[in-house]
């Protein structure tokens, strides 16, 4: 089945399969399937050296039931019109899901980031920005990009810039891109915010005593091994948050290669190892292994694939050895081997719940930049002066009770990040029951994925009749 399938027939045939279970008309459901616009680019730019190369490029907005729509832009070789309509297709499920209120785009830039100088970046960034502004597929109202894989603040910092640019008069200009840098109107957590929700997520869904026995685990993240594939941004900083809680993060894979050390090893070593060397292996405190691949199929008890699409499919799943594994990546797992590893007793946490946390922290920063004022601005001093005076007035009923580090904890108001922090974990959080209620109560042997996308279908399929276009 989905071995031959393409990413976008992979995404069509997991939503298929959740669609039975909604009982929505099929028209409606081909109308929130249907990708609605795919804008392709190309466009010179001139390297360094003079010559002239065409640039590929593509902006797909899967689903506008509701504006702007919301998604990433990636660079890499070898992608195409059919990843970036994917993509953008779990952008709109997973906006759902979260209660995000967003549809869902995706943006694809076809280079090898490496291959290109940094000014050369900044010409290719700055003219898609261009081009995508020129057909209105950019702006804080139409289409809202982020970064994704192969991007980050520096770029979406050339993004902002350019639209500012070509937008003078418009107030909210800088609310066109997210995931800048907070200088420019970024938010404090958003860098962390997709890996920081791959470990709120996950560590719920280890909460539930029921759910671990039957994979024969203790409730909890402290003590777990883990292996993560791909410490980019979203690998890194989840990999961070796991070892923060005492998970053993025992093996790592990058693009170079794997390394693995069965007692854990630190993250923050291994990141400093790969700035001074460029590359993960070798690293001192663990050994290489033959190849990036074979660190997938170890036995551990979390396996977070934070890289690419189609990293697990019928090629490896059999040798796959965990029992959670948590999709940081867009569509790690193939729908074939998805199927296989549910039979098997594996829970796949989905992508379209699990790696969400970038674009909630997203909508916190457009939401910051409509608003133009920083969360929190009005109301820390406030909160820090009332939580003094109740601490002050407690101690003078019970005295010594209130140590030092009682008015640590509680005698301050809340930053921008505390605030992005405890939004981002109430979202994961009420996010992973609804689909948990929706799993429980479908009468079927369903997986999360399914449960997933039953509750984005019908959310989304909801609009719809709301609006009254499918009475
Ligand atoms: P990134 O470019 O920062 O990091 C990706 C890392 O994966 C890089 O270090 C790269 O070298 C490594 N890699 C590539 N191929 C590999 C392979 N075969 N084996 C091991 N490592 C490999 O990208 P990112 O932003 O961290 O995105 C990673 C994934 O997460 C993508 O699927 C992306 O769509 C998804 N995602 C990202 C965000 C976000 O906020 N950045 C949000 C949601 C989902």
């Amino acid at each position: 089945m989905s071995g031959v399938l393409k990413f976008f027939e992979q995404v069509n045939w997991n939503f298929d399969k959740a669609a039975r279970y909604t009982g929505f008309d099929p028209g409606l459901l081909e109308q929130v399937k249907s990708c609605n616009n795919v804008y392709h680019i190309t466009f010179p730019l001139e390297r360094d050296d003079g010559t002239i190369e065409v640039i590929h490029a593509w902006r797909a907005e899967h689903s506008h039931h509701i504006s702007p729509t919301k998604g990433g832009i990636r660079f890499a070789a070898n992608v195409n019109e059919d990843e970036v309509t994917a993509l953008a297709a779990l952008m709109s499920y997973k906006c759902a899901v979260v209660d995000v209120p967003f549809g869902g785009a995706k943006g694809c830039v076809k280079i090898s980031k490496h291959k290109y100088s940094k000014a050369e970046l900044e010409r290719i960034t700055r003219r898609y920005t261009f081009e995508l502004h020129k057909k209105n597929f950019i702006g804080p109202s139409s289409d809202v990009p982020a970064p994704d894989y192969g991007t980050g603040p520096q770029e979406m910092a050339w993004i902002v810039d350019t639209y500012k640019t070509l937008s003078v008069n418009e107030l909210d200009a800088i609310a066109c891109v997210t995931g800048k840098p907070v200088s420019m109107g970024g938010v404090d957590g958003r860098a962390e915010a997709t890996g920081l929700g791959v470990f709120y997520g996950t560590r719920h869904a280890c909460s539930f005593q029921d759910d671990m026995d039957k994979l024969g685990l203790a409730t909890g993240i402290e003590g777990k091994t883990v292996i993560v594939q791909g410490v980019g941004n979203v690998g890194y900083h989840a990999a961070h948050f796991f070892q923060e809680a005492g998970a053993k993060i025992i093996c790592i894979t990058e693009y170079e290669g794997a390394i693995y050390n069965p007692d854990g090893m630190d993250i923050e070593k291994v990141m400093e190892h790969r700035k001074a060397i460029q590359s993960i292996l070798d690293f001192p405190d663990a050994k290489n292994l033959p190849d990036r691949n074979t660190g997938l199929e170890i036995e551990c008890d979390i396996l977070i694939p934070a890289a690419l699409e189609n990293q697990i499919t019928m090629n490896n799943a059999e040798r796959i050895n965990a029992k959670i594994i948590a999709e940081a990546a867009n569509g790690p797992v193939s729908s074939d081997a998805n199927e296989y590893l549910h039979k098997k007793g594996v829970m796949i946490i989905p992508d379209i719940y699990l790696n969400a946390g970038g674009v909630t922290v997203s909508y916190f920063e457009w939401v910051k930049n409509l608003s133009h004022v920083r969360f929190g601005r009005l109301t820390k001093r406030f909160d820090d002066n009332f939580h003094s005076s109740i601490l002050s007035t407690l101690q003078d009923l019970f005295g010594e009770k209130i140590t030092p580090e009682h008015v640590k904890q509680m005698g301050y108001g809340a930053s921008e990040k505390d605030l992005v922090y405890a939004g981002l974990e109430e979202t994961m959080m009420s996010s992973y029951n609804h689909i948990r209620d929706t799993f429980k109560t479908v009468n079927d042997d369903i997986d999360l994925r399914t449960a997933a996308f039953i509750e984005s279908i019908r959310k989304i399929a909801q609009f719809y009749v709301d609006k009254g276009i499918f009475p």
